[in-house]
């Protein structure tokens, strides 16, 4: 199959920033998802390309190789994200697959409806954490309940010293033939279930179910610069297969919480912040609050109420390492509510000198009277 421009498959230009071309694969990921799709081959297909465009995008290596050279001479095969994220948990194997199967081995990819081995359910837990956690990472704990093999019959469903018999009804085939008429028909067996094999002495500890809810607690290692909708797999983690199949795959759902004093936009932060009169009047130095503390930042003289003033690289930082976004500082001009005698002469004072046809002094005030005049056919 002749490789497309992986900027033609996420339909992004090549311009595009690296948010831009991660919403524009989400997007597709999620239309061409097998779930939506319902496993149609030419869908299966397409997300694959898809997948294999974010790949070399989302990389800002790989993604500068072939804006160089194209596929050509891409040394970079399909593959996953491989070691590229050193410092997890073993068991994470691919922080970012939001859809597909295990990267390479593992034997996943379709093969839940296979007979014989069948790999185990997948479980998803939320984990809700607070935009400093997103920020700066953190190990977390998780608590989730799931079904294990009972210990105590190793899942046959059979107290101890007793084995599970063939299902008499059935004689063993899970499936009983009724006559309705002239016409037989099929039924699952309904002592055994359908499984065929019936336990006349059930284990005490699992009821004869094979199966027993445990808590399970892991600790999971999850990277800074997290946002809402981040899926993280824990591979192995899930509910044990049956006849020899794998495990199925812990997938946890990040939520960051909204923040008090600040809130994300992408991979800035931004905080409202209000500053006196006099301060926004003559310019200040004034402590802002920060993700790792505070910080120092300069109100220049004559700062309007809404400026938004930058402090560069201290927002959050970005999840593939590109670039650590900004505090954005919202200024809110706060006109105080209650003056001393004092401040009211002076406020006075102050007035007697205004001006507010002065340009200079109230250039907003100035345009706008202009306009009004304007209005008015003055
Ligand atoms: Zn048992
Ligand atoms: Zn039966």
């Amino acid at each position: 199959m002749p490789e497309r421009d992986p900027y033609e498959v996420l339909g992004v230009s090549r311009e595009s920033s690296p948010e831009d071309i991660r919403k524009a694969y989400l997007k597709l990921a999620h239309k061409y998802h097998p779930d939506k799709t319902g496993g149609d081959k030419a869908a299966e297909e397409k997300l694959k390309e898809i997948n294999g465009s974010y790949d070399i995008l989302k990389n800002p290596d790989k993604r500068k190789q072939f804006d160089q050279f194209g596929h050509g001479n891409s040394p970079f095969g399909g593959g996953g994200f491989g070691g590229g994220a050193p410092g997890f948990e073993g068991a994470f194997e691919d922080v970012f697959d939001m859809f597909f199967g295990r990267g390479g081995g593992g034997g996943g990819g379709g093969g839940r409806r296979q007979r014989g081995p069948r790999a185990g359910n997948d479980l998803e837990y939320k984990v809700p954490i607070t935009l400093r956690e997103a920020a700066f990472g953190i190990k977390k704990s998780i608590r989730f309940a799931r079904m294990e093999t009972c210990t105590e019959c190793s899942g046959t469903g059979a107290a101890a010293g007793s084995r599970p018999e063939v299902c008499t009804a059935c004689k063993g085939s899970g499936q009983t033939q009724i006559a309705r008429g002239f016409f037989s028909v099929t039924q699952t067996c309904g002592r055994c279930r359908g499984t065929g094999r019936t336990i006349s002495k059930p284990c005490h500890r699992c009821s004869g179910e094979g199966r027993t809810r445990i808590q399970r607690e892991i600790a999971v290692d999850i990277p800074a610069g997290v946002d809402t909708g981040i899926r993280l797999r824990v591979s192995g983690e899930g509910e044990p297969g049956e006849n020899g199949g794998p495990r199925g795959d812990l997938h946890i759902y990040i939520e960051v919480q909204q923040d008090e004093l600040f809130l994300r936009e992408g991979s800035d932060i931004l905080c409202e912040v209000p500053v006196s009169f006099p301060k926004a009047v003559l310019g200040a130095t004034i402590r802002v609050p920060t993700l790792t503390g505070e910080a120092d930042l300069k109100v220049p003289a004559g700062t309007q109420s809404g400026a938004i003033l930058r402090l560069r690289g201290i927002g959050m930082p970005d999840l593939r390492g590109y670039r650590q976004g900004d505090e954005l500082v919202r200024i809110v001009v706060e006109v105080p509510t209650h003056l001393t005698r004092r401040q009211r002469e002076l406020m006075q004072e102050f007035e007697k000198e205004n001006d507010e046809n002065d340009a200079k002094a109230y250039p907003l005030y100035r345009r706008f009277m202009d306009k009004l005049k304007k209005f008015q056919g003055g």
